[in-house]
């Protein structure tokens, strides 16, 4: 059962093959069989899980089964879930049970679905390695030596190990698009503004955007048209009609034009993914779309733009967590300076302090205009290039990090270098752009991520993209070595 991908697993239900409750228990003995070897659960809630599977029966029964109803899922432990730890894999939050649930989260319990648990991840969604986190890093399931990605390495490693036939995540620079690539796994993240945000942990609220990480394209659009709705209770949601993202899926590719940018083909990019994507490209033309090169000139301060704004804004967001009304307290506090210095000095790791100092001192008084003000000038060229760009074509094919899955430790002493990972990932969020991973190869047994970005809203056609691929080709069939 658990090699079945969503769309098998959502008929194998309404035919009767399996009950949901069957299906429940394979995927949390799963679990709890194999996954001390990864550590990408930070909190199983087996119980609930069982009793929604209940429900689930009986509606599958009753003739009366939503979208995904019975379907196992994983939620990043950036969601709020009511009555369930909350921990954003950080200290500061270890004993935070969230009141309420995220929008995302009950548009999965409307939909039938049933939470399997909470995922590990960076601390705070800080990180491209999964190595940030309170509860330890997650372990890459192609090989166990080498990082998942992240932030969203739990959701990633999780999926990729069949704990879990799908998982929500979150990407800010490039946390769902990143894992996605090292993990062997399709991976999507909307326009900003298609999925709400409310009762998603902020890390950078310009920036972050809810997503999911599957096995295939068909299963990303399954999940996304349960993710996908407005939400007045986010300011930035966008209320643009619906779509039934698999209703595309299967459009020819003929005619379709894609860009292919020079700037995502340079320095620092490995040879072997340069190879892996050259042969992609490839397989589009035999598809019947045309490959044009254009230019994202300014692609290369893409980073450092991200590097101040996503700290500025996290600065300000986690600036709640004082110690005063929920998460990590000090003990005997003489005074309330002392109390704040104290809980937050122990509550965070030092990649969130990293992050809080410097983008405190980016938005301090004399630094504000050298420094946050002209990110964000850069930041409009970078949308720009972007804009222009999509005049002319319909998708944007790159690489989606340079390098396949990393030992751990590799990167740990360098931010600078740990930053660069999201090089190609980081510029669509800072436009706001939908972007995919999808896997295309392998260096050394390990998986090597194609990203496609669409224009704004093009998620529907992003995903006919990808299923193209995916019809064309098996590597995301191929499963990480240790699940059979
Ligand atoms: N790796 C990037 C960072 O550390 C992006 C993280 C994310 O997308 N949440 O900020």
């Amino acid at each position: 059962m658990h090699s079945k991908t969503i769309a098998q697993l959502i008929s194998g239900l309404r035919n009767k093959e399996f009950s949901s409750v069957e299906l429940t228990q394979h995927f949390l003995d799963r679990i709890a069989a194999h996954d001390d070897r990864y550590n990408s659960f930070i909190t199983l809630t087996g119980d609930i899980a069982l009793t929604q599977a209940q429900v689930a029966d009986q509606r599958l029964a009753a003739g009366d089964a939503p979208a995904l109803c019975g379907v196992p899922i994983a939620h990043k432990d950036i969601f709020c879930t009511k009555g369930v730890r909350t921990s954003c894999a950080s200290k500061m939050l270890d004993n935070f049970i969230a009141p309420y649930d995220a929008t995302i989260v009950e548009n999965y319990q409307q939909a039938g679905a049933v939470m399997l648990g909470k995922t590990n991840m960076d601390e705070f969604a800080m990180g491209s390695s999964n190595e940030t986190s309170y509860y330890g890093p997650v372990k890459n399931p192609w090989n166990t030596n080498c990082v998942p990605g992240g932030s969203s390495g739990g959701s990633a490693a999780a999926v990729a190990a069949l704990l879990a036939p799908g998982a929500t995540a979150s990407d800010t620079g490039g946390s769902i698009r990143q894992p996605a690539a090292l993990c062997g796994l399709t991976g999507i993240k909307p326009t900003y503004g298609r999925v709400s945000r409310y009762g998603m942990i902020a890390f950078a609220s310009s920036l972050d955007q809810a997503g999911v990480l599957t096995r295939s394209a068909e299963d990303a659009a399954i999940m996304l048209n349960t993710m996908a709705s407005f939400d007045a209770k986010d300011s930035t949601c966008v209320d643009q009609p619906l779509e039934d993202y698999t209703q595309g899926l299967a459009a020819s590719l003929n005619g379709l034009t894609i860009g292919i940018p020079d700037e995502y083909f340079g320095e620092g990019l490995n040879p072997k993914t340069a190879e892996a994507v050259q042969a992609a490209i490839k397989t589009y033309q035999s598809l019947g779309a045309t490959i044009k090169p254009i230019s994202l000139p300014h692609t290369h301060l893409a980073v450092p733009a991200y590097y101040v704004i996503a700290p500025a804004e996290c600065s300000a967001n986690l600036s709640r967590f004082d110690g005063v009304r929920y998460g990590h307290r000090c003990e005997d506090p003489k005074d309330l300076a002392d109390l704040y210095k104290r809980s937050r000095g122990e509550g965070f790791g030092n990649e969130v302090k990293r992050r809080i100092l410097v983008g405190a001192y980016a938005l301090s008084a004399g630094y504000y205009d050298a420094y946050y003000n002209k990110a964000q000038q850069v930041r409009r060229l970078i949308k720009q290039d972007f804009v222009e760009a999509f005049a002319d074509v319909d998708v944007i094919l790159g690489p989606t990090a340079p390098n396949p899955a990393f030992e751990f430790g590799a990167k740990g002493g360098d931010p600078v270098a740990m930053y660069l990972e999201d090089i190609y990932t980081i510029a669509t969020n800072l436009a706001g752009l939908p972007g995919l991973s999808i896997p295309c190869g392998l260096i050394d047994g390990k998986p090597i991520g194609l990203q496609l970005i669409g224009n704004y809203f093009a998620e529907g056609k992003l995903l006919n993209v990808a299923h193209q691929f995916q019809q064309a080709t098996d590597f995301h069939q191929q499963t990480a070595p240790a699940t059979a």
